[in-house]
């Protein structure tokens, strides 16, 4: 058999779906598989069934209302049911006229009229025409490529390649793979006898060896770009334990257990000659703040300069404020920074940075514009990284490209160290599978004190009593925030939706002192009002989500989240963990709006039963999927297409230990196997 010529115009089109060389083809595997190999009564099917029929069309008519529609009545000897189509071809409606026998594939539905198939798969047969041998694949597939085409341009290129086994036999054996060209055969084309199933959920052992294989590959390239990491040059800044200990002794609290375990680990790499890149995951209020505080004095102490971003500016005005609390005493006085500056200011601080007169630098992403270069920077700190695009932070790493004053002929690849924050827990499994390229830190301890949050689901039905319970916390002294509802889709609107919230609310309240901040508000009224709460002349903060991230007063302790069925799980989360940071116990009240659909009642079940970030990012990962959870700005993430890391946990832990074995033992393999399956994606790592 000759390998098929593809035309250019479908050479396009399968770039579309990722395809660029013949062999990607074979792994362009099927998304479900339809059943053509049996015939099913009309009178036994049931709604919700895909099925197929095989009948003759006992009527066939165009109707007008509510749209143009072919419907069509298609008759077998114990029922009927009908077919409809909304965009139609003449053709179609010829094939399917009355007295036509017609074979029909698709979901059963209940309509208006009885049972119906919505743009069902159709085709004439006669009596004699043999069912399908096996069960027929659907593949993923782009506007003009049609099924056919795509099946023989694979089924082709299945019988024309070679199919070698990248897998060493003995790892194959020890983990009980099956054949690299056998379950792709099968997938692509499945015997008879295969239960079905076992394909469409994907736990068949043909399945389990694609999916095994896709995260080996994805282990191996974040092995190697981990190892690539170990060649690149970063200044090494070896402890000095002076400001350091200085800046513990002067804290009114000790470190955790937890504190001091990642700073150890922060410690050793920022005095290694290559560049770290690390992860610190801590839950909301689990003391990041101060870790990042001591990496920045251990970098500061041996010359070198710090430069801390946060996504908003009021979270980094917070950082700014309490950084200089902490270090002033020291004798370092951090410089800030924000797009909101006036243009000399601006100037100023972009001086300070330049000529090295200062050594910390806090603001957002303001830090990482063109007209910023750093004297010699040493450590990036990114917090809340998951806010921050790939773009964004590829240019922080670029932004530490110094001279080098030791070795100016290493100046070119000389990079700062990098530090990363997150307080959206990630779960184990996605850590390893998105991150395994970074190092990462986890704060497991909450400090000592807390008492946990309790949360009470409201339907907005009883939000008078919601109402009396603000005031009568906010009479004793305590504070609340009252966040607003969401409004996804329009700026705009968000803004009004917080304008009518705080008007309502200051009618309902007349006897309190009520702020308000949103998105929209220009910074320096957003500090003002932040730092009169914080100073407790507010007693109730209106908020969008905004406050989402970071916001640190531990006076409040009342949280009212306003439709909260409109959030997602992580925001949710964070939201609550604004408050129990004081002594005081506090409570989270979920105000929601009936009726609830099932994804929003399972996110507030979640969120009711659970306090443990970790545990919850879990349940999230199982309700939206990685590429939600990760977020959409992540897009330089090329996603896992086969393997699910909510249920392949196994396979991912094996797919991380055999690509030790193979990076080791069988490099040749490695290499083998990260063409087939990278060959394309040079994107797919984190910067
Ligand atoms: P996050 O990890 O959410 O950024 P922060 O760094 O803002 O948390 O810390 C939350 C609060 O806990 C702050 O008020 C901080 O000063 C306080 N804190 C941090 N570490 C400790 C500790 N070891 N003991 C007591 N309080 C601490
Ligand atoms: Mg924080």
């Amino acid at each position: 058999m000759q390998p098929t010529k593809i035309s250019p115009a479908t050479l396009g089109k399968l770039a579309k779906l990722g395809i660029h060389h013949r062999t990607d083809l074979l792994l362009h595997l099927p998304l479900r598989y339809e059943d053509e190999t049996h015939l099913a009564p009309i009178a036994t099917v049931q709604p919700g069934q895909t099925v197929q029929v095989q009948g003759t069309i006992a009527h066939s008519e165009v109707a007008f209302r509510p749209r143009r529609t072919l419907v069509c009545r298609l008759q077998d000897s114990g029922g009927e049911l009908y077919l409809r189509f909304l965009n139609f071809y003449p053709s179609q409606q010829k094939q399917l006229a009355e007295g036509k026998q017609i074979r029909a594939v698709g979901e059963v539905r209940m309509g208006y009229y009885g049972l119906e198939m919505v743009h069902p798969k159709c085709r004439a047969v006669d009596d004699d025409t043999p069912l399908q041998q096996s069960l027929t694949p659907v593949y993923p597939t782009t506007a003009g490529l049609s099924q056919t085409v795509l099946r023989k341009l694979i089924t082709n290129a299945l019988e024309t390649l070679p199919l070698p086994d990248t897998l060493p036999e003995t790892l194959l054996h020890r983990l009980d793979l099956a054949g690299f060209a056998d379950s792709i055969k099968l997938l692509h084309n499945p015997a008879p006898d295969i239960a079905a199933a076992t394909l469409e959920n994907r736990s068949h052992a043909a399945w389990r060896r694609i999916k095994f294989d896709e995260l080996l590959a994805q282990q191996l390239s974040m092995r190697a770009h981990h190892r690539e990491r170990g060649k690149r040059v970063a200044p090494a800044l070896a402890p000095h334990r002076q400001l350091t200990a200085r800046l513990t002794d002067s804290l009114p609290f000790a470190l955790t257990n937890a504190q001091q375990k990642v700073y150890a680990e922060i410690s050793r790499d920022l005095a290694q000659p290559h560049p770290m890149q690390r992860l610190l995951l801590g839950d909301v209020g689990s003391g990041k703040t101060i870790v990042a505080a001591l990496a920045a004095l251990q970098v500061i102490e041996n010359g070198y300069q710090v430069a801390l971003m946060s996504p908003t500016e009021i979270l980094a005005e917070q950082h700014y404020l309490k950084l200089r609390d902490w270090l002033e005493p020291l004798g370092i006085m951090p410089v800030w920074l924000s797009g909101s500056l006036k243009k000399k200011d601006k100037q100023l601080a972009a001086e300070r940075i330049a000529s090295g007169a200062t050594l910390l630098a806090i603001g957002t992403h303001a830090l990482f514009q063109e007209q910023i270069s750093f004297h010699r920077l040493g450590l990036a700190i990114v917090d809340e990284q998951h806010k921050f695009g790939v773009q964004q932070r590829l240019a922080l790493r670029n932004k530490g490209k110094h001279s080098n004053p030791i070795s100016p002929a290493k100046s070119e690849s000389n990079e700062p160290h990098q530090l990363m924050m997150s307080a959206t827990p990630i779960p184990r499994t996605l850590a390893m599978s998105y991150y395994a390229d970074l190092d990462v830190s986890v704060i497991d301890e909450l400090p000592p004190g807390r008492t946990p949050v309790v949360t009470k689901l409201v339907s907005d039905e009883h939000r008078d009593e919601v109402i009396d319970r603000v005031r009568a916390a906010c009479m004793e002294g305590q504070q609340a925030y009252w966040v607003c509802p969401l409004i996804d889709e329009s700026e705009t609107l968000q803004l009004q939706t917080a304008l009518e919230t705080y008007q309502s609310l200051t009618q309902t309240f007349p006897e309190l002192r009520i702020g308000l901040v949103h998105g929209k508000l220009d910074n320096a009224e957003k500090a003002r009002v932040m730092a009169a709460f914080k100073a407790n002349e507010l007693q109730l903060l209106v908020a969008t989500t905004v406050i989402e991230v970071g916001v640190d007063v531990p006076n409040a302790s009342l949280m009212v989240i306003d439709h909260a069925e409109r959030m997602g799980l992580a925001q949710l989360h964070q939201l609550r963990g604004r408050v129990g940071r004081g002594a005081a116990q506090s409570l989270c009240i979920l105000l929601y709006q009936q009726p609830l659909s099932e994804l929003a009642r399972a996110r507030l079940k979640i969120i009711f039963e659970s306090n443990d970030g970790f545990a919850i990012a879990q349940q999230d990962l199982h309700l939206r999927g990685p590429g939600e959870l990760l977020g959409a700005r992540q897009s330089g993430v090329a996603m896992l297409r086969f393997a699910d890391i909510g249920t392949d946990e196994d396979l991912l832990d094996h797919a991380r230990l055999a690509a030790d074995e193979l990076l080791h033992d069988f490099p040749a393999a490695a290499r083998a196997h990260l063409q087939r399956w990278m060959a394309n994606k040079h994107d797919y790592l984190h910067v």
